[in-house]
């Protein structure tokens, strides 16, 4: 198909590439070609064009653009992208269906397609899955330079709490002793130990302690990482005084877990204590609990109040960076 073209020598190619790019002339939907030393930079507008530059008429070929799973469907769906599994939040069964072979048959590297089919729930904080495409529920996820092997349908596992975890590891330094409570299949195990610190994981769920253990060698830290399934409140006396940075995600129920934090935690630890609360005190409960637990033993600082997302209407799941002092 002919279409208008700016014509330039190779060597300003990259430099008028970006001028046109910049001025919004570029016709993206058709390939830039290079003939005789000359670029061909397929253009929207000739008129609108720099008059320095030359535009000749030629017929180049059509770029093959990615197609997005709205551009298949005709409206933006909502979904979450964990390793090659594409989750759905969908209520009426059809219109999963119709996003999942969307989905599929879009320019995204998915193997299965799962639908939400129930909270997160009891003590292992696992959800129901609806397999809408494909048959399994086990992928390899990757975050901030680690990988995490993890079955959805038998460990907890939010990419939405990438950067949270990130802002926690960021803080972490070679040498420490890091204590995770509930630490799942090691997303924040796992980017401690790369910075150098010695960690210790527990978590209830078998299934996600053999996922960390695998994590852990995965990204060849395992060395620093010892990770322990059971109860954190019975693994708790073996690492009493232990702990210079202890995470406690289990956001509905970390209160109840705090005696356990106190007994970790050295002479000076940093706490994180994560809380779902409602948004007009989302610290106040949080910060009143951790006293309670541990004054006056040690000397409480709350050194961060972070809000890390909202939860529910009204509700803010939140993270308190406690200093503990003793
Ligand atoms: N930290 C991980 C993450 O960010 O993906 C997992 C957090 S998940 C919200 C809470 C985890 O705590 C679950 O994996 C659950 O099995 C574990 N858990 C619940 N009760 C526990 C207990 N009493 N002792 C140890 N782990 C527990």
């Amino acid at each position: 198909m002919e279409v208008p073209c700016v014509r330039v020598e190779r060597d300003r190619g990259e430099e008028t590439r970006r001028r046109l790019a910049d001025a919004g002339l570029l016709a993206a939907e058709f390939e830039i070609e290079v003939e005789d030393g000359y670029l061909y930079l397929p253009v929207t507008d000739a008129e609108a064009v720099p008059e320095d530059v030359t535009v000749v008429s030629r017929a180049v070929g059509e770029r093959d653009t990615p197609d997005t799973p709205a551009d298949l469907l005709g409206f933006e769906p909502t979904y979450e992208r964990l390793g090659d599994i594409v989750i759905l939040d969908e209520e009426d069964p059809e219109t999963a269906r119709e996003i999942a072979e969307a989905v599929m048959d879009s320019d995204i590297p998915a193997r299965t397609v799962v639908n939400r089919a129930s909270k997160v729930k009891g003590e292992l904080r696992v959800r129901d899955w609806e397999v809408l495409v494909g048959e399994g529920t086990e992928t390899v996820h990757r975050e901030y330079g680690c990988e995490y092997l993890l079955d959805v349908a038998e460990v907890y596992f939010s990419p939405r709490l990438a950067t949270e975890r990130h802002r926690v590891a960021e803080q972490v330094e070679s040498g420490e002793h890091a204590f995770d409570m509930f630490a799942g299949v090691g997303p924040f195990v796992v980017p401690f130990a790369e910075r150098g610190a010695e960690v210790v994981g527990v978590d209830l769920n078998e299934k996600a302690v053999e996922y960390l253990r695998e994590n852990a060698r995965r990204n060849d830290v395992a060395e620093r990482v010892t990770a322990i399934q059971g109860d954190v409140r019975e693994v708790a006396p073996d690492y009493e005084d232990w702990a210079d940075r202890v995470v406690m995600n289990l956001p509905h129920s970390a209160d109840e877990f705090l005696d356990a934090a106190v007994e970790l935690a050295g002479d000076d630890c940093l706490l994180h204590y994560y809380d779902i609360q409602h948004e007009e005190d989302p610290f106040g409960p949080g910060e009143e609990a951790i006293r309670a637990a541990a004054e006056p033993e040690y000397e409480i600082e709350v050194e961060t109040r972070h809000v890390v997302r909202s939860y529910a209407p009204h509700e803010l799941n939140v993270c308190l960076d406690v200093r503990l002092t003793r």
